[in-house]
């Protein structure tokens, strides 16, 4: 049976649209399992009701956009239970409903399974047979793996609704598309859509005027496409074996075939653009090649799609950096990138959203360092077809509605509104400390990264850098800075915030975040060859980063060190000596002084070594975007199951609070530099357990130390002590809402006053 669920599986990815893929997905079924019917009910997002939308066999077409409600019939009872319904005779179910009259063709035996992804009821999928027998449970097995596979083409008919139900011409009500909270702020702004280069099912569709000049870009990405694959075949002729050559000859044959190229052209002239018109044609050129009965032609179609993607990359090639960016424009869609976020100009961002990620992904961190409303894992954003649309993201929440009617629009501009005279209030406590009302100071740092240019930090009164993430600059080149290139770099950043301390920490790749020059491929990333790691395997590369940070503290000696993602004592005396050897070199050149030496705590290692690791340094700074991953086993960047990655979690919380016993019990300052330090529902708790600093990024900063002066520091350890008797994050995050609530900040949990 795995042969025929793969081959459905595949057929019905690849089908040009999602129409097309549910009716392949009916017939492919009833022709495996050999019944009378099959059909797939489709949940209507807005109603939950089940609209009946592809059927194969006995029922008639007439039966076609047939509405359930939710409770009603077998389907109701699937939905209900949540499990497959397996029934000789439906009539003698309770919950049967006679649907002949309406075109439902005559049947006994059913069998029902709901589609389920990410705890959500998407369709049910059901097959039937006239003769009265409970099907197989190999059948019934087959059809629940099989919906268990189907979840993209399910969402894509979803997709397909809020697309209908945007365009439809009756007055639309508000749409909202639920992701993960992960900026928060409102912004109000027109889509740019962007999307992997390379990708041909990324590709969105788009409309043209003028299509001369389309179809001439064509031409010219196809015969540049020929030219590099001549090329590359005549290089290789000598070392390839056969098989490969004839794959280069394939290729151009395909290429050459002029039939390809004409419904590409097509295309174009009913108004794609040249990429869209690519993909829609090489989609259908798969479906002939998948629907051969002959194997060797059927596994053509991967052929196809691999000459699809090398022509879209040519006509990808200039086009980034024609990117036409809104006044307002909110960044859209499947991941997006630092490098993404970095190309709209300064000023010009209000939002993004997008259907992977989560709140804690690198490029959430770095929406929230730049005051952006974000919405990551929104599974069924549209985002395809959102190029230039009105889009609201209400990071609150994680909510995105796409075109608003007039009325939402105005109730958030008067949120965004509100928000904007909250931070102008803030405003008020820039040159102030962060000082309880009854006299407990502590630091406020913020975190740079991608906004490296320091204006904005200062503009908030910050008393240093808490966090430099080095590897940003590493990221947005093509290969690696050099030594001197880095200094520059890093000097720059030194002196805009001498004398005001600034703590680099060393380049943190991995994980998540990859060089494009530099690829690791692991099959298990955040467990793998991370931060310390790398350098203690590269000195060439640590060395080099190390002396380059210390010739940029001549003269300013603001400079500290941190090193990532340590885990056990020894990466913290190796990585020791290999700083003390870059002094020398340096001190050797020029007297130099010896920059102080931190560690994160990001693994639980780290936490129970806290006392030796203290011991060896001169600061320790708290990960918590890393330390919540470790100890709850969550990946950070996981939509799936970003509802579990939970700092509130009070396995966290009781991690960091040892963390700075620890760190106390050795006279050795503790800071704490994740994403946590910038949340200002837990700055009582941070505060009342012990950290000497908190970093955060600027767009957090003043509400954090809004916080920090309204609560006197006692009542803030009345709170410490009350939450830590809780064993659930719900229960922590509720009581310390209320908290701010109860002291008149609710401001600073929602959008709006
Ligand atoms: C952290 O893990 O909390 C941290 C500050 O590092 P990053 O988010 O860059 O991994
Ligand atoms: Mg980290």
């Amino acid at each position: 049976m795995l042969k025929p669920l793969r081959r459905i599986v595949e057929e019905v990815e690849n089908a040009s649209n999602t129409q097309e893929a549910l009716e392949t997905l009916v017939q492919q079924t009833r022709q495996s399992l050999e019944c009378d019917s099959c059909s797939v009910f489709v949940v209507d997002f807005k109603t939950h009701e089940f609209v009946l939308r592809a059927t194969d066999g006995s029922h008639s077409t007439d039966i076609l956009g047939l509405r359930l409600g939710p409770e009603e019939g077998l389907l109701g009872f699937i939905a209900e239970h949540e499990k497959p319904l397996n029934i000789a005779d439906v009539r003698t179910h309770p919950s049967f409903i006679d649907l002949s009259a309406m075109g439902g063709g005559e049947f006994n035996a059913l069998l029902g399974v709901p589609i389920i992804n990410n705890r959500r009821l998407l369709g049910i999928l059901t097959v039937e047979s006239k003769d009265a027998r409970r099907f197989a449970e190999d059948e019934e097995a087959f059809l629940v793996t099989l919906a268990t596979q189907i979840a993209t083409v399910m969402e894509r008919a979803e997709t397909d609704q809020i697309i209908a139900h945007q365009n439809s011409d009756a007055i639309h009500d508000d749409t909202v598309l639920l992701g993960i909270p992960s900026g928060k702020g409102v912004g109000i702004g027109r889509g740019v859509v962007v999307f992997p280069p390379a990708d041909l099912d990324a590709v969105p569709e788009k409309t043209i005027d003028d299509i001369p000049a389309e179809i001439e870009i064509l031409k010219v990405a196809v015969q540049k496409t020929r030219d590099i694959i001549q090329d590359l075949g005549n290089k290789l002729a000598q070392s390839l074996p056969q098989a490969e050559q004839d794959l280069f000859n394939a290729y151009l044959r395909l290429l050459d075939n002029e039939s390809l190229e004409k419904d590409i052209i097509d295309e174009i002239k009913c108004g794609q653009w040249a990429q869209g018109a690519l993909k829609i044609a090489i989609r259908k050129r798969m479906r002939q090649f998948e629907e051969m009965d002959d194997t060797y032609l059927r596994e053509r179609a991967a052929d196809i799609k691999d000459l699809g993607q090398r022509v879209l990359a040519r006509l990808q090639l200039h086009e980034i950096n024609d990117i036409d960016y809104p006044e307002k424009t909110v960044l859209m869609g499947e991941e997006l990138s630092a490098t993404d976020l970095a190309r709209v100009p300064k000023g010009k961002l209000v939002g993004i959203a997008m259907a992977k990620g989560s709140a804690n992904s690198h490029v959430a961190i770095l929406a929230r360092a730049l005051g952006v409303a974000a919405a990551t894992g929104v599974s069924n954003l549209p985002y395809t077809h959102l190029e230039k649309k009105e889009l609201i993201i209400d990071g609150y929440y994680g909510h995105v509605y796409i075109e608003p009617t007039p009325a939402l629009r105005q109730e958030f501009l008067l949120l965004a509104e509100e928000e904007k005279q909250l931070d102008e209030s803030l405003n008020e406590l820039r040159d102030l400390p962060a000082e309880t009302p009854d006299g407990h100071r502590v630091n406020l740092y913020v975190n740079l990264g991608l906004d490296a240019d320091a204006s904005s930090a200062l503009a908030v009164g910050t008393e240093g850098v808490g966090l430099f993430r080095s590897e940003v600059p590493f990221m947005t080149r093509e290969q690696f800075p050099s030594e001197e290139e880095q200094r520059i770099i890093y000097r720059q950043v030194l002196n805009a915030f001498s004398p005001r301390p600034v703590v680099m920490r060393t380049l943190d790749i991995g994980g998540d975040k990859s060089l494009p020059y530099f690829p690791i491929e692991e099959e298990n990333p955040f467990l793998g060859w991370r931060g310390i790691r790398i350098s203690l395997d590269h000195p060439d590369i640590f060395l080099a980063q190390a002396r380059a940070m210390m010739r940029a503290n001549r003269g300013l000696e603001n400079l500290s060190i941190l090193l990532p993602m340590i885990s056990n004592v020894y990466e913290v005396d190796d990585a020791k000596a290999m700083l003390l050897q870059a002094h020398a070199e340096v001190n050797e050149e020029q007297p130099t002084v010896l920059p102080s030496i931190g560690i994160m705590i990001e693994v639980p290692s780290a936490v129970y070594l806290a006392r030796s690791l203290a011991r060896r340094v001169d600061f320790l700074s708290v990960g918590s975007n890393d330390l919540t991953q470790y100890i709850l086993a969550v990946d950070r960047n996981n939509a799936q199951v970003s509802g579990l990655y939970d700092a509130y979690h009070p396995a966290v919380l009781h991690a960091l609070h040892q963390v700075v016993r620890a760190a106390k019990s050795e006279n050795t300052p503790v800071s704490i530099c994740g994403e946590l330090a910038g949340d200002p529902v837990v700055t009582t708790l941070l505060i009342a357990m012990g950290f000497d600093s908190l970093s955060a990024s600027p767009a957090s900063f003043a509400r954090v130390k809004w916080v920090a002066r309204r609560f006197p520091h006692y009542q803030m350890r009345a709170i410490l002590k009350e939450v830590m008797k809780y064993d659930d994050p719900a229960e922590i995050r509720t009581y310390l809402e209320e908290t701010l609530e109860l002291a008149g900040l609710g401001g600073l949990i929602r959008a709006g006053r």
